[in-house]
């Protein structure tokens, strides 16, 4: 059997002898295997009827709530090796005998009930590259709640009601976890129901009252809302800060950029990512010692080039790329 060839057109086709794996593909592609990553929106598709699809049970559970029957899943199959990848609920990288590595999207640090990617060596390394450019690097995770908890604290002092914003799926079960001290707890509907299947899952988040902006009412503050996020200057966090004072907080790895925060209309904005930053991007290399790297994502040229400065052989698999907002 020769070593596995590494192609992208809709998704990364992997050939291996006779076997033909599509990794993450954005629509239906011939396979004899197909592996969904993880459940946020750029990962996903709907299989065709038969089509054999590895995924984590999390992973489908929560496709299916937004929509995506991913059918029958399986995460056995013979000489593929499933490892947690860090990023979110049921999130998982792909080891395809000892020839390919596939991260899907990874998380280079354990946060709350997430752990963080877990690696073995290969020869072929595709792999994510959302923050591959060295000003991201994030800063430790506790010291963020630390702050954010300070800045609750202070908002509960005068009466004000807080919302935290970050995408409904990962970032917000985060965020409903680290802030759990706070009541009352109010979750954005759309959140609710992602933290719904996170509790079947046996993530301990605390319950709280659901909130849909079309019917219900919001009581005074203060209190704490997790919610998608949103631009300040919308209708809805308009009129939360109109009508209840509200302070918005914003959390993404695009936070570390200058202007993040007024582009976004956001009063604070705190580096919270479920993606590797720079140095653990580098790290992850180094970990799987691969031959060859195919670079995914966000800054995959510049990071491919960083990795050949360091000796490596790398490049971007530049017909497999997603809108950086398309969550
Ligand atoms: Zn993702």
């Amino acid at each position: 059997m020769g070593g596995a060839t590494v192609t992208a057109n809709g998704g990364i086709q992997v050939e291996l002898g006779k076997t033909r794996y599509v990794l993450d593909p954005h629509s239906h592609v011939r396979s004899d295997y197909t592996f969904v990553s993880h459940a946020h929106m750029d990962h996903m598709h709907s299989p065709a009827k038969g089509e054999k699809v590895i995924a984590s049970s999390a992973t489908s559970d929560l496709a299916k709530a937004r929509g995506y029957d991913l059918g029958t899943t399986t995460e056995e199959v013979e000489g593929v090796e499933l490892l947690d990848s860090g990023h979110i609920l049921g999130s998982r990288a792909i080891r395809i005998s000892d020839e390919v590595y596939y991260t899907g999207d990874a998380s280079g640090r354990s946060r709350a009930f997430l752990g963080k990617c877990r690696t073995r060596q290969a020869r072929v390394l595709v792999m994510e590259t959302t923050y591959g450019s060295p000003e991201y690097v994030f800063p430790p995770t506790a010291k963020l709640v630390k702050d954010v908890n300070s800045l609750i604290s202070s908002a509960y002092d005068r009466g004000v009601p807080v919302v935290l914003m970050g995408y409904p799926l990962g970032k917000a079960q985060l965020l409903s976890y680290f802030f759990s001290s706070w009541d009352p707890m109010i979750y954005h509907e759309s959140v609710a129901r992602m933290n719904k299947i996170h509790i079947d899952h046996g993530v301990p988040l605390k319950p709280g009252r659901s909130y849909d902006p079309a019917k219900d009412k919001l009581p005074h503050g203060p209190w704490v809302m997790v919610s998608p996020m949103s631009s300040g200057r919308s209708k809805v966090m308009a009129k939360l800060k109109k009508e209840h004072g509200a302070i918005l907080v914003a959390f993404s790895g695009w936070a570390l950029g200058s202007g993040y925060r007024h582009t976004l209309g956001a009063d604070y904005s705190f580096p919270l990512s479920d993606h590797c930053d720079y140095e653990e991007l580098v790290g992850l290399v180094k970990a799987v010692s691969p031959e060859m790297v195919y670079t995914v994502h966000g800054f995959a040229s510049e990071f491919a080039q960083d990795l050949r400065r360091m000796g490596f052989s790398a490049r971007p698999l530049s017909a497999y790329q997603s809108s950086l907002s398309d969550f």
